[in-house]
Order: structure tokens, then C-alpha cells, then sequence
């Protein structure tokens, strides 16, 4: 039995049950950006249209499937592999096997190995979520698992979902070639985004698409491709709950959400009960029992504790961990997180949307102001022919403070993170505007914005926070 203890330079270990790099790395974020760089360059090629506006004259843009699915998973191998000697040049322990809980500060993986710990970081994430009722083979009604590996480019595939795993999917087939059918429960497609993003992303990114959708349904039977019969799924009202109508089509892309992954994690040996599956925790991540109490030494983060599921955010919530494990406080600012959507063009945003801020500012007796700019107007958008494109910014014209901040548009994705740095570090408006941005970059979005916002204080006082 090892003794993993506490000292400055801390000793650790990994226990991973499959392979080094979790979601991020081998099935999400890594392969899917992989195939997303590939549909982005394709859109690009086959706009006619748009390479004609630029002088350039391309025919016959075509890929070969399997190359392209080699792209994602060669990428995914690389970055695996970089990241399994990182840790093992840092002096990280990999441990393999299926890792639980036994009591405090007590863990056992694989069939029976024990080690003890002075602090215990519960990371193991989540799988995707499949509403009973559908039928995943693999094959014809996938999850995101089976999608990233590109296997088949079906001709006609509903995507049952619209948060961001679905929408960057719908990009990739679309590029590909497929006709995308989206099957949507809320009344509206990405209910997850700014209603005026929302709207502007229907119309650049679904409309003019081979996208069709059905909202206010839920999928709740879907039998895969069998017999050289088709993927059947019957649609049920959202509301009446009476049956709509039965679709046919070549495949099924079930992208519903994930489930937090913390099934046999022993959680019961010390008292913690799960909610929804998702394991409660602090704002300082630190694990709670069902008495309401901290458990000494124990934390988690990531996707097991449905805070935000996000690559980025995990790893932001590990690094506040270590910052507590080495004496320091830290506690997160989740409004701070930016979060981003990969579709061409790109979607991203931090903090509160305008529904969140409205309500916020009703329930404080504060007043919200929003500024917007265009991608029209900045230059570098225009040189590359991409002027489609929206930021939008909420903030309190009483004292400046940034609420949250959207945008849709060229590297949008790249271009938030100055208005994330702004939340997380309290700049306001007032102080951020005389920033300099070179020119012409996308940045200068962001600086247009923060320009055209009307702050209501004496700008060369000092604001109380
Ligand atoms: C298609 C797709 C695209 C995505 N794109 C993005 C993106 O662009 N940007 C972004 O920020 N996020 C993205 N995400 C989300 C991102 O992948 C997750 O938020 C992130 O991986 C969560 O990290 P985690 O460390 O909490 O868990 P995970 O990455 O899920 O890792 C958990 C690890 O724990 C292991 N494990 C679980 N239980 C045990 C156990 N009991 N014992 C031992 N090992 C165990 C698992 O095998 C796994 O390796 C995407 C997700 C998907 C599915």
C-alpha cells in the first residue's frame, strides 16, 4: 500500500479506468474541433459565392472519409500522448483501473489495490445522456462517442437536440454533405443561448442550410436501421404528450446532454448522496454530505459536479483546488467561464444572457443597458469576407459593471477572452474602453463595443465594488 501524502511539490496520482485524457481528449472537444476544422475549410470552399468575392476560383472541393476521420483521431492519439508525458515528466503516478471510494482519505482501483491520500480529487466526469426509449446500436443511432469517429457520413440524419454538441454536429454533416433534421423538446432550436444570438444563429447557421427541425417534440421511440429498414423515430408532443409523427431517416445523432459518471464511486462510504447523479459540492469544490457538512479532504470537479460542463471549467476548478491544497483561498467565478460553440461562423459568451441579467436587475432594483456592434464594421472581418456576425454587451449603466457578454461571429470563440478577463478581474466599462487594440483585428469588435456602452459615473473617480 502506498502513502500519497501532502507536501509542497504535491505528490499525486491518476487513477483513469480507460484512457489518459477523459471526454476532452479521446471524445469531445479534441476529435470534434479536429472534424470541425475540416467542415469550416469545406463551407469555405464550396461558396462559390464567397471564394468569387475574394478573386479565387476553386472546382471540385471534395474529401475522402476516412482521412478525415483519420484527421480527428490521429489528432486525438498526439494530444493523448502529449499529455501522458507531460505527466509523466512532471512526476504524476498514472494509475490504472476503476477507482472508488472505501472511506476517507481511502481509495481502491482495479481488482483490489489500496492507496491513502491527504486529499482526494474526484474528477470522472460524465457519458452521454440517452432518454429511454431510444435505441443507440452504434451504427445508425449514435451517440457523440460513435459520431467523432466518422464511421458513415448518413445522406439524411436527425440530430435529437440543439445545445452545442448538436449544433457543431449539424455543421459537420452539413459540410459533409448530409441533410439535418433537428428534433428540438423546448419550443425553440439552441435554448441555451441569448434569445438575440439565438434568432441571428437560426438565420446564419440553420435557414440557409440543409437543416429542417421540429421543436416542441420529444424523440420517444427511436429503433436504429434494420433489414434495409430505415432509423424510425416517433415524435411525441412536448406539451399534450399525444403522438406527432414518425420520421424515416438514414441515422440518428442522440445529443440530449451528458450524465454525470459517478456510478460506483463508493460515495455511499462516506455519506454523500448524489443529486440527479451529480456529486454536491461547494463553491470551493470542496464535497458535501447528506448532513449538509463538508467532507475533510475531499472535493470534486468537472462534469461530476454539473456546475458547468466544460472542458476549461474543470481544469479551472482543479487549479482553485490546488490553490486551497497549498494554503491559499480560492474560490471560482463561474460568471467568468466564457464558453464558446465551434460552428462557422463561431458562437461565444460569458456571463448572464439578457433574460438572466433582466432578472437579476429585477430582483436587486438595478437597471440594465445592452450595446451591440456588427462584424460589418470591422475590417478584418470584411478583408476575409466574413462580415456575418453580432456582439452584444450587458452592463450596468449606474456603475459600469459587465454582466455578460455574446457574440456571433468570425473566432468568436477567441475573441471573448477579453471580456471574460474583464468579469473575472472586475474591469468596467469605463476602464476597459480606453484599452488599445491593434488594428485591423476581430479584437477591435470587442473594443467597439465597450466603446459604445454609456456608463453613467464620473469616469475619473474610482468605483466602490
Ligand atoms: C462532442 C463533445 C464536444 C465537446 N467540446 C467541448 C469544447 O469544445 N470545449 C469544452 O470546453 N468542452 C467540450 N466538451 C465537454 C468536455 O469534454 C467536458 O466538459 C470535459 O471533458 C469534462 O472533464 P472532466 O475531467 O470533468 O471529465 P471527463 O473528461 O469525462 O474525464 C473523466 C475521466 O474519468 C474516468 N473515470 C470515470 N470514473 C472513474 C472511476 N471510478 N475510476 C477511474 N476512472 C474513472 C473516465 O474514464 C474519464 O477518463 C465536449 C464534450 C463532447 C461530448
Amino acid at each position: 500500500m502506498d502513502h500519497y501524502t501532502d507536501s509542497y511539490g504535491l505528490k499525486t496520482a491518476i487513477i483513469e479506468g480507460d484512457v489518459i485524457g477523459g471526454t476532452c481528449v479521446n471524445r469531445g472537444c479534441v476529435p470534434s474541433k479536429a472534424l470541425l476544422a475540416v467542415s469550416g475549410r469545406m463551407r469555405e470552399l464550396q461558396d462559390e459565392h464567397h471564394m468569387k468575392a475574394l478573386g479565387l476560383q476553386v472546382s471540385g472541393a471534395g474529401y475522402n472519409r476516412q482521412a478525415v476521420a483519420d484527421h480527428a483521431s490521429n489528432l486525438a492519439s498526439k494530444i493523448r500522448n502529449n499529455l501522458t508525458n507531460s505527466l509523466k515528466a512532471l512526476g504524476v503516478d498514472i494509475l490504472t483501473g476503476f477507482g472508488s471510494i472505501l472511506g476517507p482519505q481511502k481509495v481502491k482501483y482495479g481488482l483490489d489495490n489500496l492507496i491513502t491520500a491527504k486529499d482526494i480529487i474526484i474528477a470522472t466526469g460524465s457519458v452521454p445522456f440517452v432518454p429511454k426509449g431510444i435505441e443507440v446500436d452504434g451504427k445508425t443511432v449514435v451517440t457523440s462517442d460513435h459520431a467523432l469517429k466518422l464511421e458513415f457520413v448518413p445522406e439524411w440524419i436527425a440530430i435529437v437536440g440543439s445545445g452545442y454538441i448538436g449544433l457543431e454536429f449539424s455543421d459537420v454533416y452539413t459540410a459533409l454533405g448530409s441533410e439535418v433534421t433537428f428534433i428540438e423538446a423546448l419550443d425553440q432550436l439552441m435554448p441555451g443561448f441569448d434569445p438575440e444570438i439565438g434568432k441571428l444563429a437560426q438565420r446564419v447557421l440553420i435557414n440557409p442550410r440543409k437543416i429542417d427541425y421540429h421543436t416542441g417534440v420529444f424523440a420517444t421511440k427511436i429503433t436504429p436501421a434494420k433489414d434495409g429498414k430505415p432509423v424510425i423515430i416517433e415524435l411525441t408532443d412536448a406539451k399534450t404528450k399525444e403522438p406527432k409523427e414518425t420520421l424515416e431517416v438514414d441515422a440518428a445523432l442522440i445529443a440530449t446532454g451528458r450524465a454525470p459518471f459517478t456510478k460506483g464511486l463508493g460515495l455511499e462510504n462516506i455519506n454523500v448522496e448524489t443529486q440527479r447523479g451529480f456529486v454536491p459540492v461547494d463553491e470551493r469544490m470542496r464535497v458535501i454530505d447528506a448532513k449538509g457538512n463538508t467532507v475533510p479532504h475531499l472535493y470534486c470537479i468537472g462534469d461530476a459536479n454539473g456546475k458547468l460542463m466544460l472542458a476549461h471549467a474543470a481544469s479551472a476548478q482543479g487549479i482553485s483546488v490546488v490553490e486551497q491544497l497549498t494554503g491559499k483561498d480560492h474560490v471560482l467565478n463561474h460568471l467568468s467561464v466564457p464558453a464558446a460553440c465551434f460552428t462557422h461562423p463561431e458562437i461565444s459568451m460569458v456571463g448572464l444572457t439578457e433574460p438572466q441579467a433582466k432578472e437579476k436587475a429585477k430582483k436587486e432594483k438595478f437597471k440594465i443597458s445592452v450595446a451591440k456592434t456588427s462584424f460589418k464594421a470591422n475590417t478584418k472581418a470584411l478583408a476575409e469576407n466574413e462580415g456575418e456576425g453580432l456582439a452584444k454587451l450587458i452592463y450596468r449603466p449606474d456603475t459600469g459593471e459587465i454582466l455578460g457578454v455574446h457574440i456571433l461571429g468570425m473566432h468568436a470563440a477567441d475573441v471573448i477572452h477579453e471580456a471574460s478577463n474583464a468579469i473575472a478581474l472586475g474591469t468596467r466599462v469605463q476602464d476597459i474602453k480606453f484599452a488599445v487594440h491593434a488594428h485591423p483585428t476581430l479584437s477591435e469588435v470587442l473594443d467597439e463595443l465597450f466603446k459604445s456602452a454609456h456608463v453613467n459615473v464620473d469616469e475619473h473617480k474610482p468605483v466602490a465594488v
